[in-house]
């Protein structure tokens, strides 16, 4: 197989797949990408029904602000320019049984007078949680694309931020989200922590998101997930990029320790002086690479570190609107008249996103809503195995959750015109994720050192082969995937001795 040494194949055109294409067309290589998808972002995706918008991604882009350090990625891949974003004042609330509600501010202050008034027995944990998120917002991190002598300062300053808080850090690092939640004596406080996070996540990572919210430095972008895939899609075509859709790799191929090129399923293959999956990572180790390519510190992730769960993911299309719900970056919570099964899980309470915060989303006068609920991908695996069992089901569930939603908003049955229930084998079918994780790796207090050392982009034993994206990048999000296609292009830019280029649009 020949190939020119500057060509680089990329698979899947998700956001970080489309990074490494933006960056590698801006450093002069010879980028084609090929994605199984008839269309660009993976899982930062939405998709149209009876005039709805239903949206399976962004609910917040941290770099949404100028002044952030990381808004540069976002003008150089052409998502900042003339986009829209809604600070909302509040990340989400969480109504409780006893008629009080948990409204978690983005404002730290008066996120920490609400909590204080609402359960000030738990004004130690409180202040303790308020303290964490100022810690956070303490950091004033370089940036990649500032002028040397503003970098330096800032890298030395961001050195004694973390030597004045090393062990508060450390501390957050290790809790995770079910325990931290637990130390509430309010029950209403310990349910609402519960909500708002993933167990096993550390807590870290909700300190830096309010950070962030506070910062109004994580915006919704008007128009959501699909605007943001396509800008991405026009910016890598516009540098002179090649991109094939409907193109799913089955294999990448090796000879002699090396990557020499791909097989598509439909039998053609393509040679490349370089391959990089920007794919998920299960399937590019143990399918495309046939689990050649692996040793105990590459399996590790894959044997050991939970992921972000699978998701039931249900919208809504409701011809009303919803001007008595606060906007809300991530919606609100409320208790069921009584625990029901919903597929796998037993609930005692339902998520709602009301996107009120965006009336694009729905034709004039309605409103789109979705609802997020963890499910197991081997449930629904299984049930599959019968179709009509598998359809019937997802039948039961949108019927079900308009009951359940009829409990906090009376004579909404009678106002849905479209339902559409997406499973975690819908997550998997159109965008290959691992058991359907739409997001990858949690960071946990045993992978938290991945923080400061990054996982290789590269497998042992096999030469000119990357990777990118949230299977390398523990805690995912659309900006690691956008960094991580960056800071593998600029390893092969050092490899080749070049000095790594970057422009805005
Ligand atoms: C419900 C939900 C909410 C989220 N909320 C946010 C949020 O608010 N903020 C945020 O920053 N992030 C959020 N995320 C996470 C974010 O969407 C992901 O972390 C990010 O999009 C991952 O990008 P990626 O390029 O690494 O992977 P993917 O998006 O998974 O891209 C991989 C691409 O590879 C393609 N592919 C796979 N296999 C093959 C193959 N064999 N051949 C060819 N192509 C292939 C896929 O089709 C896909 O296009 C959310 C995700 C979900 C699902």
């Amino acid at each position: 197989m020949a190939s020119d040494e500057k060509s680089i194949i990329i698979i899947g055109a998700g956001f970080s797949g489309l990074a490494a294409g933006i960056y590698g067309r801006m450093n002069g290589y010879n980028t084609q990408i090929f994605e199984m998808h008839n269309q660009p972002g993976g899982l930062c995706t939405s998709w149209k029904r009876k005039g709805y918008t239903f949206d399976a991604c962004i609910h917040w882009l941290v770099g949404s602000s100028p002044q952030s350090p990381h808004h540069h990625i976002w003008k150089e891949t052409g998502i900042a320019g003339g986009r829209e974003f809604v600070y909302a004042d509040e990340y989400c609330r969480c109504e409780g049984a006893d008629g009080r509600t948990v409204v978690f501010y983005a404002n730290i202050n008066r996120l920490e007078r609400h909590l204080l008034d609402l359960a000030p027995q738990d004004e130690k944990t409180i202040i303790e949680f308020i303290n964490g998120i100022r810690m956070c917002a303490a950091f004033n991190f370089p940036s990649d694309n500032e002028p040397l002598p503003v970098r330096l300062r800032k890298s030395v300053a961001t050195f004694f931020t973390f030597m004045r808080y090393a062990n508060s850090f450390r501390k957050w690092t290790k809790i995770t989200g079910e325990e931290f939640a637990s130390r509430f004596s309010d029950p209403l406080l310990r349910e609402a922590f519960r909500e708002i996070w993933i167990p096993e996540f550390s807590v870290i990572f909700m300190l830096f998101t309010f950070a962030w919210l506070h910062q109004r430095n994580a915006g919704y972008p008007i128009g959501g997930s699909m605007p943001m895939s396509l800008a991405l899609e026009v910016r890598y075509q516009e540098l002179g990029g090649v991109l094939h859709y409907n193109k799913k790799v089955a294999r990448i191929i090796t000879t002699d320790g090396k990557a020499a090129g791909i097989r598509l399923v439909d039998g053609t293959e393509i040679a490349a002086a370089r391959i990089i999956s920007a794919a998920d990572g299960h399937a590019t180790l143990y399918g495309m690479l046939d689990g050649k390519f692996l040793d105990t510190k590459t399996r590790e992730p894959y044997e050991k570190w939970p992921l972000f769960p699978s998701l039931l993911f249900i919208s809504l299309g409701v011809n009303r609107r919803f001007d008595d719900i606060p906007v809300t970056v991530s919606g609100i919570t409320y208790p069921l008249v009584e625990p029901v099964m919903i597929a796998d899980k037993m609930c005692d309470r339902l998520p709602v996103h009301i996107y009120n915060q965006d009336h694009t989303m729905a034709p004039e006068g309605k409103t789109a809503i979705t609802i997020m609920l963890e499910s197991d991908y081997e449930y629904w695996k299984k049930l599959a195995e019968d179709r009509n069992l598998y359809m019937q089901k997802k039948d039961e569930i949108a019927s079900l959750i308009i009951r359940l939603l009829e409990q906090r908003f009376p004579g909404i049955t009678d106002q849905v015109e479209v339902a559409d229930v997406a499973t975690p084998l819908t997550f998997e079918r159109y965008t290959g994720n691992w058991q359907g994780s739409f997001e990858g790796w949690l960071i946990t207090p045993e992978n938290a050192y991945t923080m400061t050392r990054p996982m290789a982009q590269t497998v042992p034993g096999l030469k000119n082969f990357y990777m990118c994206g949230q299977w390398v990048e523990p805690g995912g999000g659309l900006p690691t995937s956008i960094m991580s296609g960056r800071r593998l292009m600029k390893k092969i830019c050092r490899e080749d001795g070049k000095q790594f280029a970057s422009s805005d649009k």
